[in-house]
């Protein structure tokens, strides 16, 4: 509660103020580094570099990079000698789109700093700590009836209701529809291709709305077009926001939703292009993230595989924390051409896919130069009009994917989440790694 206190100000303080705060902490956590984990004070031996070479967000690409690569290779090295490596838990990421990374955990660092801007990020979203909750997520049921009792007990205690994501469908919507009515007021959270599932469900059936307080998504990319029907079935318009298991809440939307403010105060977020370069604001690069509390195992310039851009004036709401471009994406999501032109799913208009009634799709692709397009289209029932909708989607996506792509088109019933319980916009089943360098981002 202190923590969320020091944020709930912090957030107003002028971006020098906030810049100088960062600096202060990154300067504590590279002496840290240096002097009790082995893979920083080797990483700064080797560049010649010294204590005060680090002084603010500006110096650190002085430090390497680190990969996911690097972190499975040096993951005891990476962890802080002394008292600290006792109270280290391991974790590991969903591996949603990827092979899962084993990590450590600073649980407590994570629990007040970590859950502090989870609280502050459900402010922004009219929540207050205690509101009731739907939480549709992916669970993982408690081994033991020990951990399933101290799951209830956490559950009540949170006053939160917890769904298997993987359990929806159009046979148990109807009952968990009726369950947030009988909730009322509560708040609803999940990832976005869920909650526009459950509001085309509604649209589409007729059945009566819940009115939750606020909706918050998280895990996937909240298209515009999942934002508006989201927004028109259900009253409040979507807050999304921008997390990971390595270090919690990054980013988050406030109430203009014109990007997500970069929780500045304990995160360093950069962006640099495939060189390594810091890119201009406005530009596209890849996220490196800083995680100015962690210092159980430190997470220093850390690249997680998604790619953003800082949006170049600052939010109306006057918060003076940056602002990051909502567009956000992750490696996997090119569609790359025969010639090994790639394609950034997020420039290909998905969004108006909607225009034509479909409610969901999803871009497959096992070959360079060939895509399948599967989508779910309700009311496209009779062959004219599952022509009419393929000439329209044809139409729309073909002049952002080129001349040279060739695009198949298949109707499904229901488009399947990944065992994460994500639903993810491009499936690539590419050899990424043997893709041209420099033609993977
Ligand atoms: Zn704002």
């Amino acid at each position: 509660m202190k923590r969320l206190a020091e944020l709930e100000r912090s957030q107003w303080l002028p971006r020098d103020r906030i810049e100088q705060l960062q600096s202060e902490r990154l300067h504590k956590l590279i002496e840290h580094a240096y002097s009790n984990v082995p893979y920083y004070r080797r990483a700064m031996v080797e560049r010649w570099l010294r204590l005060h070479g680090i002084q603010s967000a500006a110096d650190l690409p002085k430090l390497p990079i680190l990969t996911k690569d690097i972190i499975r290779d040096n993951l005891e090295e990476m962890c802080s000698e002394g008292p600290l490596r006792n109270r280290l838990v391991p974790a590991h990421t969903s591996g949603s789109t990827g092979s899962p990374l084993l990590f450590y955990d600073s649980i407590d660092e994570q629990r007040c700093h970590g859950l502090a801007r989870v609280i502050r990020a459900r402010e922004w979203a009219g929540v207050r700590l205690g509101d009731r909750s739907l939480h549709i997520h992916l669970q993982v049921q408690p081994s033991s009836r020990r951990k399933r009792s101290a799951a209830w007990v956490r559950q009540e205690l949170k006053r939160a209701i917890d769904v298997d994501g993987c359990s929806i469908s159009e046979h148990t919507l109807p009952g968990i529809i009726e369950q947030m009515k009988r909730m009322e007021p509560f708040y609803l959270e999940s990832y976005p291709s869920i909650i526009f599932f459950i509001a085309s469900f509604i649209r589409n059936s007729g059945l009566s709305t819940p009115h939750p307080l606020a909706i918050i998504t998280g895990g996937e990319q909240l298209q515009d077009h999942q934002r508006q029907l989201i927004g028109d079935v259900f009253g409040p318009e979507p807050y999304s926001k921008y997390s990971s298991f390595e270090n919690w809440e990054i980013a988050s939307e406030c109430p203009s939703h014109s990007g997500m403010h970069v929780n500045a105060e304990d995160i360093i977020l950069e962006l640099v292009d495939e060189g390594g370069a810091r890119t201009p604001r406005g530009e596209q690069g890849r996220i490196l993230i800083t995680n100015l509390h962690n210092y159980g195992m430190p997470f220093i310039r850390y690249e997680n595989g998604d790619y953003s851009s800082l949006a170049g004036v600052p939010c109306a709401c006057g918060r003076g924390l940056p602002l990051l471009d909502s567009l956000l994406g992750r490696i996997s999501d090119f569609i790359y051409a025969g010639s090994g032109r790639r394609v950034a799913a997020i420039s290909v208009p998905f969004n108006r896919l909607a225009l034509l009634g479909i409610t969901q799709h999803q871009i497959v692709q096992d070959e360079p130069g060939r895509i399948l397009l599967r989508l779910t289209a309700p009311a496209a029932t009779t062959a004219s009009a599952k022509e009419a909708v393929e000439n329209g989607a044809r139409e729309f996506l073909l002049p952002s994917l080129g001349p040279d792509m060739h695009m198949e088109v298949e109707f499904t019933q229901h488009i399947e989440p990944t065992a994460a319980g994500k639903h993810l916009p491009v499936l690539s089943r590419l050899n990424h790694g043997s893709l041209p360098r420099g033609e993977r981002r």
